[in-house]
């Protein structure tokens, strides 16, 4: 039984896996519809942000296929909140539930090569790149690409970490280099940087949000502003035309995200997430379904909400470390909506939580 006949019915439960705060706003919206949410992480319940607003948990390691199939026999659909988990082990889920997004996505996504050749087979344009195994590879690539670029992991990268920028071939030589698949990029110059999120039905229908500038301060998403300016505004259409062939070609189901840097030569593919994104959370407020309640509407095959803004306009600023100790600030401004998400210790650049504001 992989393909549901028709809509789950509220009561159900949903299987995550991850167990972030990108499952804890999944399990929020699918509570909201009257869906109970089962997160699988391989880290301790108590560390589990999204456990403590999910019914049940289990940790488990994303490689052990007796647990997955445990896990994917107690819920009526399994999901995922984060990206670098191996796609083999989930074929152990197929037996018992359907999984959307497909695993195929997380292979496209999760692999810095991968992702850029399937984009490119799409008509896609990321920064010039080349895969790098090694110093002469290293060498090569910023021989034939030319500095300033940027080194990158090929997989397991987020917020900026995992990657070493290279400003002249100097700095290659100079690089000891990690015992792991890397990928080295052109360095972009780009005049903003926005994402498009989309919303793939079972039906194969696919709806926009608005796309969000979006700003980053040490690799790290710091605000998303929508409406984006109109110099990247008319950038949107090619980038989401992209899109859609990349959810189509995956036979995509759920919430997909790509991201660009807005170029005087037009919009240039920067990296996707098959997922929910921290640039998307403004629709939480700001648009009439957010990413996350149609995002689980779609696993379940329900009818999609609307994704049009209900106001003129939302900003959404991240809460990074520190910064979330500002909360008795934040909350006397009776006009933000703040949200925390339930993490013990802030550390230097970790995501504590975010507040989005309305434009009205
Ligand atoms: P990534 O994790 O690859 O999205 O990188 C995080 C951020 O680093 C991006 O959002 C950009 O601000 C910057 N960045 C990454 N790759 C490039 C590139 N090839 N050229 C210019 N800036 C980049």
């Amino acid at each position: 039984m992989t393909a549901p006949a028709g809509p789950i019915a509220p009561g159900a439960v949903i299987g995550i896996l991850g167990g972030g705060q990108l499952g804890r706003m999944m399990a929020m919206a699918a509570a909201q519809l009257g869906y109970r949410s089962h997160v699988y992480a391989p880290e301790p319940r108590e560390a589990s942000v999204a456990a403590q607003v999910s019914d049940a948990y289990t940790q488990g390691g994303y490689d052990d296929e007796a647990a997955l199939a445990a896990f994917a026999a107690s819920v009526a659909v399994v999901t995922y909140e984060f990206e670098n988990v191996a796609a083999a082990p989930l074929a152990a889920i197929l037996p018992h539930a359907p999984l959307h997004p497909p695993a195929r996505a997380l292979e496209v996504a999760q692999d810095r090569v991968n992702e850029k050749s399937f984009v490119e087979a799409l008509g896609g344009r990321p920064a010039p790149w080349q895969a790098v195994d090694s110093a002469e590879d290293l060498d090569r690539a910023v021989a034939t690409i030319g500095a300033p670029g940027i080194l990158k992991t090929r997989r397991d990268g987020y917020d900026g970490k995992g990657q070493w920028r290279i400003m002249t071939p100097a700095d290659a030589e100079a690089l000891a280099l990690p015992a792991t698949g890397l990928i080295y990029e052109g360095f972009v110059t780009f005049f903003g940087e926005f994402s498009v999120i989309l919303v793939r039905g079972q039906d194969g229908a696919v709806q926009f949000w608005d796309s969000a500038e979006n700003v980053h301060e040490s690799g790290i998403l710091a605000r998303s502003t929508v409406p984006a300016p109109a110099a990247i505004a008319a950038q949107v259409p090619a980038a989401r035309a992209l899109a859609q062939q990349v959810a189509q070609a995956l036979d995509y189901v759920g919430v997909l995200t790509l991201e660009f840097f807005a170029t005087a030569d037009g919009p240039v593919f920067n990296e996707m997430a098959p997922r929910v994104h921290n640039s998307g959370h403004w629709s939480i407020e700001g648009a009439i379904a957010s990413q996350f309640e149609n995002h689980v509407r779609a696993i379940l095959g329900l009818p999609l909400g609307a994704t049009d803004l209900v106001t003129r306009g939302a900003v959404m600023d991240n809460l990074i470390g520190d910064a979330a100790d500002s909360w008795p600030a934040l909350l006397a401004d009776p006009t933000a909506h703040l949200h925390l998400y339930g993490k013990a210790q802030a550390r230097p650049g970790r995501k504590m939580g975010h507040v989005t504001r309305l434009v009205r």
